[in-house]
């Protein structure tokens, strides 16, 4: 099994994406409260070769070569379980990428390090970058962010501006509002000031869907969401659910079966279900999500574990 490729699993945004996992686990410039995948244990803004390209270009080979839908997916999407622009074989997987499919290639990135002229030339041949930016303000940046020793958000949106002049693909910036924390009126206008400055093809708003790393990861209401959609430019829209999608849908379906077969015996943790079913634990996290938009299943806290239950359990 591929340790570094994973899927292709149902993303809200992309469709059906087949993920590369370009560092280690919870390698990140950042440690935000609502990371799905829980806490940094360092934040980092050195990059290196995190994930050697050898051991990349030998999975990418492999998968490609063996796979013969590999060309039904709608993304290769460079993300996984951190930060990938801390990758410095990013541009070598890309290019790697590009000799075995035409599948059109997207980067899910925090913005962190655009602000620097190598890793924004490096990024100029995929064809979307999803950059996210939730706060402004650098006291709200260090409450929701936590980001690396030094690091402004200033930067970071002068980075996605710079990035805008020289990337000549399309940029959708995800901005994820949690209660109580980025939702006043100020830090509203402050967001939609840089969305305006950084002219982004899309503006797409989010909010905590399942628990974060903290429980002071808040989810705000869709009415809230829906009340700024027209106060953007371009007008935001928010992270429809997804649709499945043909081919793959099988394999997803299998994937969402076992799961719930699982969380019926007894409640999970992310974790639990990782390892009891071999997956990756971003594979996990994105079938579990489908699975709470369903309401088939509902989250449980119990101490600092978080546990998936299938939603008969709570009724009985
Ligand atoms: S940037 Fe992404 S991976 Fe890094 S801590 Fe935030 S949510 Fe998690």
């Amino acid at each position: 099994m591929p340790s570094y490729i994973f899927g292709p699993v149902p993303s809200r945004r992309l469709g059906l994406s087949l993920g590369i996992d370009l560092v280690p686990f919870k390698t990140c410039t950042l440690d935000c409260i609502y990371c799905e995948l829980g806490k940094t244990a360092t934040p980092v803004n050195l990059r290196a070769e995190y994930v050697p390209f050898a051991e990349l270009e030998i999975e990418i080979r492999e998968f490609f070569n063996n796979n013969p839908t590999a060309e039904e997916i709608d993304f290769i999407t460079l993300s996984g379980s951190g930060e990938p622009t801390l990758n410095t074989a990013l541009p070598r997987v890309i290019k790697l990428l590009r000799q075995f499919s035409k599948t059109p290639i997207a980067l899910l990135t925090n913005g962190t390090l655009f602000s620097r002229p190598e890793v924004r030339r490096e990024v100029l041949d995929v064809d979307l970058i999803l950059p996210s930016l939730d706060v402004v303000s650098d006291k709200l940046f260090a409450t929701l962010n936590r980001p690396v020793d030094g690091l402004k958000s200033r930067e970071i949106i002068d980075g996605l501006v710079a990035l805008r002049r020289e990337f000549s693909g399309k940029i959708w910036l995800e901005i994820l509002f949690c209660a109580g924390i980025n939702d006043t009126p100020e830090e509203i206008e402050r967001l939609i000031q840089a969305a305006a400055t950084i002219q982004p093809d899309r503006i797409q708003l989010n909010t905590v869907v399942r628990p974060g790393a903290l429980p002071e990861a808040k989810t705000v209401t869709e009415t809230f969401l829906k009340q700024l959609l027209p106060r953007f430019n371009p007008a935001a829209e928010i992270i429809a659910p997804f649709n499945n999608h043909g081919a793959n849908r099988a394999v997803i379906e299998k994937t969402k079966e076992t799961i719930l077969a699982t969380l019926k015996r007894r409640p999970c943790t992310v974790n639990d279900l990782k390892n009891a079913l071999g997956l990756k634990k971003v594979e996990v996290i994105k079938i579990l999500d489908l699975l709470l938009e369903k309401d088939e299943i509902k989250t449980q806290e119990h101490g600092d574990k978080h546990y998936f239950q299938i939603l008969d359990d709570f009724n009985n």
